[in-house]
């Protein structure tokens, strides 16, 4: 999976639809302070589903929303799609090209998609786990995060091994089956206790 384009409109600096494409290999991004560089960045972790207005440099999540210059006004509401080559498949929707795209109001309404469906934001952490991509799957590192790696304790190495190896999809399933598991124990003692009482 690889990422295509960015679709912004709305969003920070991005007053006007901005496509800012992608081609394989390695891509640059260069601009004098404040142009809006890094607000690429913040745009693709938004997409991706953060919640945390400081971690995209913001106060509260509102503040994502174009706000205004001195000759033009303020937006309602930001939108970023993000655009996925999906040739390999490696999300589960059988289509070459997957968008994710979301939206948030003035209001404080906000809307995920999945290509053109409306969807909630935990379908789409569902399509990125172990994917190699998502929030928490390391796919921007920025400052300061490769010390915190390296100070990390085994157990927060381990989980991040684990992302990337791919084997927390099956860890999660295993924890669901445990569950099931002990809730039919649960039930099949309170059917013995059952039958104990009518014998
Ligand atoms: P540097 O090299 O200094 O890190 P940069 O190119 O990464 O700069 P960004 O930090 O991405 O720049 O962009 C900051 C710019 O985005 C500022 O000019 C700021 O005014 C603008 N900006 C941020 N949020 C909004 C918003 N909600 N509405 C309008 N402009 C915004």
């Amino acid at each position: 999976v690889y990422l295509k384009a960015i679709e912004a409109h709305g969003f920070k600096s991005f007053a006007d639809k901005v496509d800012i494409k992608f081609d394989s290999g390695v891509t640059a991004v260069v601009g004098p302070n404040g142009s809006g560089k890094s607000n690429i960045t913040d745009a693709i972790r938004w997409v991706l589903g953060e919640q945390s207005a400081r971690t995209i440099r913001g106060v509260k999540m509102e503040d994502v929303i174009f706000n205004g210059t001195s000759g033009r006004k303020a937006m309602n509401y930001a939108q970023v799609g993000l655009v996925l080559d999906n040739r390999s498949r490696k999300l589960a929707i059988d289509a070459d090209k997957v968008t994710i795209t979301r939206k948030l109001y003035r209001n404080g309404d906000s809307e995920y998609y999945i290509n053109e469906d409306k969807c909630r934001l935990k379908e789409i952490n569902e399509l990125f786990l172990d994917s190699g991509l998502g929030k928490n799957a390391y796919n921007i590192i920025s400052q300061g995060e490769v010390d915190e790696v390296l100070k990390a304790r085994p157990e927060q190495r381990r989980n991040l091994i684990e992302e990337t190896a791919g084997v927390m999809k099956y860890k999660l399933r295993k924890k669901e089956s445990e569950k099931r598991l002990e809730d039919t124990a649960q039930n099949l003692s309170r059917v013995n206790d059952i039958i104990q009482e009518l014998e």
